[in-house]
């Protein structure tokens, strides 16, 4: 048998951690077995309906490359199919027609509330044997759940899961609007789709025991079940689609790889051994139900930063290069403007935990001049700095080649031959062309910044020095 998974997200927001991993699970089963992956729609709610989700699904899940078999399926558009089985259901009794008025079922609930009950429907219309003589058109469909025995189903994670059938009631399948309701779609669909196994938070655990009772009623086959453990963000809340925070696509906007996010997803929740590092072939091989957690994992930004790093720094150059170039357009950065991509790169990549960081930390080298305000930066005594510049300005003008060694070695010849502090030549070199207090070694800045523009620079800071202060 083929497995089939699927991805059924409601567009009620924006995707989050929670909600792509369970993505992500469903999609690995399908791969590791050969099987296939779906990504079906549930929005028949359509008053939870949020604008924009579906373009966000779609754009998250194409960027992480969780790629779905055949088109995107919509509950909205398969309407006909709920209605065909609401009409086999109700014509051989598998479900009945309510007509107890809104008010009414209020009332009893509220009794019930107040004498500590579960609210449940009461059955009131089950065994309405002749509807022809109520007149009242408005009506729900409700399932005829079975009063006695337990129902089962196998979850992969928790074994063998048992519901009494006294504990759950004749839920409503199609409300009094005509549209069918979240559990009775999903088992529709889930049995065209042929779906194998049903992969979910586990917050659904609950509904599960009414969709079971459906496949049963319709001698379907119940699917296998696997419901994820919950995942809770860094304040130890479960992650909402309504904080517009919890947006999964922003990670991308703020430079993180699509190989680190599924990395880092992966772990949360499943292990293999001590294994930290997966590249997506490995998951797809290695992912089985057996290891995931029953308990709960909590996101951690850190270690997502980490596993970005190393991706960061594990990539071909080229493959980082390429991608770099949208951040640099990003902040407006031209980079035809200064040094070359690969080699900043090359000198900013183990510092820097993402892609826009790298953008950011090296946005001044792209500049058109060296900052001049920087010059106010540096704490020193005036005399002291313009000589220190001035010694600079000679030595480095001499420099034959400018490679970033040859800077470093002048620099050292320097503090050597006019008993400056190394130390200090470094820090004001920092400052005036950095502006920052911590940048990659001098000389490898130096040399990026290009000796046409350093010694202009340099120039040009002297002159004002003496003009200010002489
Ligand atoms: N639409 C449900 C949700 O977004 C998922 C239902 C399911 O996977 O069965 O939580
Ligand atoms: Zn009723």
């Amino acid at each position: 048998m083929k497995i089939k998974t699927r991805f059924a997200p409601s567009p009620t927001g924006n995707l989050h951690f929670g909600n792509i991993r369970t993505a992500l699970f469903s999609w690995l089963f399908a791969k590791k077995n050969d099987g296939k992956f779906f990504l079906r729609i549930e929005d028949t709610d359509v008053l939870r309906n949020v604008e924009g989700s579906v373009k966000n699904i779609i754009k998250v899940m194409k960027w992480l490359g969780l790629n779905w078999d055949e088109k995107i399926y919509f509950q909205s558009k398969r309407l006909y199919l709920y209605k065909k089985i609401i009409f086999f259901m109700l014509k051989n009794g598998f479900a009945y027609k309510c007509y107890c008025s809104k008010t009414v079922l209020e009332e009893k609930r509220n009794h019930q509330i107040l004498n500590n009950e579960k609210p449940k429907y009461d059955g009131t219309c089950r065994n309405i044997q002749n509807s022809n003589f109520i007149f009242n058109n408005s009506f729900v469909v409700r399932f005829r759940n079975p009063l006695k025995g337990y129902v089962k189903f196998f979850d992969e994670i928790r074994g063998i899961i048992k519901f009494k059938n006294s504990e759950l009631d004749d839920f409503i399948i199609q409300r009094r609007n005509g549209m069918p309701t979240y559990n009775f779609c999903v088992v529709a669909d889930d049995l065209d789709m042929k779906i194998t196994h049903v992969i979910r938070g586990e917050d659904h655990i609950s509904n599960t025991p009414k969709q079971v009772n459906i496949f049963t009623a319709l001698s379907a086959n119940v699917p296998k079940y696997a419901h994820l453990p919950i995942l809770l963000d860094e304040n130890k809340k479960k992650f909402s689609k309504k904080n517009n925070n919890n947006d999964f696509f922003k990670y991308f906007e703020e430079g993180f790889l699509p190989e680190a996010m599924l990395n880092y997803l992966v772990r949360l929740g499943w292990s293999h051994g001590n294994k930290e590092i997966f590249s997506i072939d490995e998951m797809k091989n290695l992912f089985s139900f057996k290891n995931v957690s029953k308990s709960s994992s909590i996101f951690d930004k850190k270690k997502l930063l980490y596993l970005n790093k190393y991706y960061i720094n594990n990539f071909t150059n080229e493959k980082i290069i390429s991608l770099l170039k949208y951040y640099f357009e990003k902040e407006n950065i031209d980079i035809l403007n200064g040094p070359n991509v690969k080699k900043v790169f090359k000198v900013f990549k183990n510092r820097c935990f993402s892609l826009r960081e790298i953008v950011i930390c090296s946005s001044y080298l792209y500049k058109k001049c060296v900052n001049f305000k920087n010059l106010f930066l540096v704490k020193c005594n005036k005399k002291k700095f313009l000589i220190i510049l001035k010694v600079v300005y000679f030595n480095f003008k001499n420099i034959k080649i400018w490679i970033s060694s040859e800077i470093w070695k002048t620099i050292q010849l320097i503090s050597y031959k006019n008993n400056f502090s190394l130390k200090k030549i470094i820090y004001i070199l920092r400052k005036i062309f950095t502006g920052k207090s911590s940048s990659p070694s001098i000389s490898k800045i130096l040399y990026l910044i290009g000796y046409a523009k350093v010694i202009f620079s340099l120039k040009k800071f002297i002159f004002f020095i003496i003009k200010k202060f002489f």
